[in-house]
């Protein structure tokens, strides 16, 4: 069967109640809210198992910028492949890489051809995202913000390394990305 755009943020709904034990799918305004609000996403988290908790965050997403267009295939796929990030970084318990890799990191993603400026049709996403849309601040090859994305230990990158075979530009062992 194909997955279409609509199927795939269906599912992330469905994912997200599954990790925060909710037994029906979470509103794309949830979803939007901790995509763009990692307090938002970290409360959630946090009242997993507190019903009266979860009710009222589940209820009182913070609230999104309504400019910000919902419909297209390019903005539906960003938000799932941000909240496939969320779901993976919210089961290593929002751990992160120490200073001196996440450094390391960037100064790959700094030199990186794949780092690039937020397409224009995509930027008011992305600045809620927290890039600068004047600057490379987004991998093309995931569509993410690097300076979050290299913040997760959860995350990697999918590129292959330019002089060292089986590894990537984050000098980590190669591998596709879920
Ligand atoms: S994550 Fe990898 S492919 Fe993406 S910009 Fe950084 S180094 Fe390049």
């Amino acid at each position: 069967m194909e997955i279409t755009a609509t199927d795939s943020i269906e599912q992330q709904l469905v994912e997200m109640a599954a990790i925060l034990g909710l037994d029906k799918p979470v509103s794309k305004e949830v979803l939007q809210a901790a995509v763009d609000d990692s307090t938002y996403a970290h409360n959630l988290l946090v009242c997993r198992g507190q019903p009266e908790f979860m009710e009222h965050l589940i209820a009182n997403p913070p609230r999104m910028d309504e400019s910000a267009d919902l419909g297209t295939f390019s903005t539906v796929t960003l938000l799932g492949r941000a909240a496939g990030s969320l779901a993976r970084w919210a089961k290593t318990g929002f751990s992160t890489v120490s200073e001196e890799t996440y450094h390391k990191r960037l100064m790959a993603c700094n030199v990186c051809p794949n780092l690039k400026i937020p397409p224009k049709n995509q930027q008011s996403l992305y600045a809620r995202a927290g890039a600068d849309i004047k600057e490379r601040t987004v991998c093309s090859m995931c569509g993410c913000v690097v300076k979050v994305k290299a913040l997760r230990t959860s995350d990697t990158c999918s590129a292959p390394h330019p002089n060292r075979a089986g590894f990537n530009r984050w000098d980590a062992p190669l591998q596709l990305e879920e």
